[in-house]
């Protein structure tokens, strides 16, 4: 057999099974709130265009508006200023064998349910690489904090001095870039960078790096507490949109059952 009929009898058997990373686009699904004199991202919202009645008799569709960073969503280079010049940086320019690749994550869960604020440090990375091995080049690299089980204001958490969830350190991602070269990293909350990622310098360093080195974004991720450390495939493509700067996206990840 092939690669790929082997993969796909292993699909269909459920050695290979898939793993569903993307929460549902919902109106009441929380975006990012910026301070107000900034833009603001616009939530998720689908109007009924017909439904087998006098608007289209045998036909039922809708029409969808939502930013480019609603939901489940991918953040190319162009997203941020540092990623600007970067070629193909746009959702419609990326090369698409990164859509598809090799997965690491990283277990912050038990941080981050004591500590909203929790930072991934890179004593973390080399802690997590002195039990799994080192991470390969070219991997994604996810940050797992189980905030995807929260729901409505406990997932922005904001407070007076803004939002509070946890991200890495400006360090762990220069770490990840420069000694791993990573493909791009994800997380469970609303930006790669930490809700407090304001305060770091640079601000938004998981934005301000990465991007402008011509890596990716994955953010809302869910379900991150069913892969393993290392071992799955992610597949995320996000829409192919002139110029995008990111793209709501089914997020799947394939993983091997050990028999
Ligand atoms: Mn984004």
């Amino acid at each position: 057999m092939t690669t790929l009929t082997t993969l796909a009898t292993a699909i269909a058997s459920g050695t290979v099974r898939v793993i569903d990373l993307t929460h549902t686009l919902d109106p009441d699904f929380p975006v990012m709130i910026l301070p107000p004199e900034f833009g603001q991202c616009a939530r998720f919202r689908m109007e009924e265009v017909s439904a087998y009645d006098e608007r289209g008799p045998a036909w039922k569709w809708h029409n969808l508006s939502m930013s480019e960073h609603t939901g489940t969503h991918f953040d190319a280079p162009s997203h941020w200023i540092s990623g600007r010049d970067i070629p193909n940086g746009a959702v419609d320019e990326i090369d698409v064998k990164n859509f598809i690749g090799p997965v690491c994550v990283i277990d912050c869960s038990q941080g981050a349910k004591s500590d909203d604020d929790f930072e991934l440090t890179v004593s973390i990375i080399q802690e997590w690489e002195a039990d799994h091995g080192q991470i390969p080049k070219d991997a994604w690299v996810l940050m797992r904090t189980d905030w995807s089980h929260k729901r409505g204001a406990e997932y922005l958490n904001m407070r007076e001095d803004g939002a509070h969830s946890p991200g890495p350190t400006p360090e762990a991602i220069q770490f990840l870039i420069d000694q791993r070269d990573i493909r791009g990293f994800g997380t469970e909350t609303v930006g790669t960078d930490a809700g407090q990622g304001s305060h770091y310098s640079p601000p938004y360093p998981a934005h301000f790096y990465l991007h402008g080195a011509g890596k990716f974004g994955l953010q809302c991720l869910n379900n991150l507490d069913q892969l393993p450390p290392v071992g799955a495939i992610l597949m995320a493509a996000p829409l192919k949109v002139k110029n995008g700067t990111g793209s709501p996206l089914r997020v799947l990840a394939l993983i091997e059952e050990t028999p």
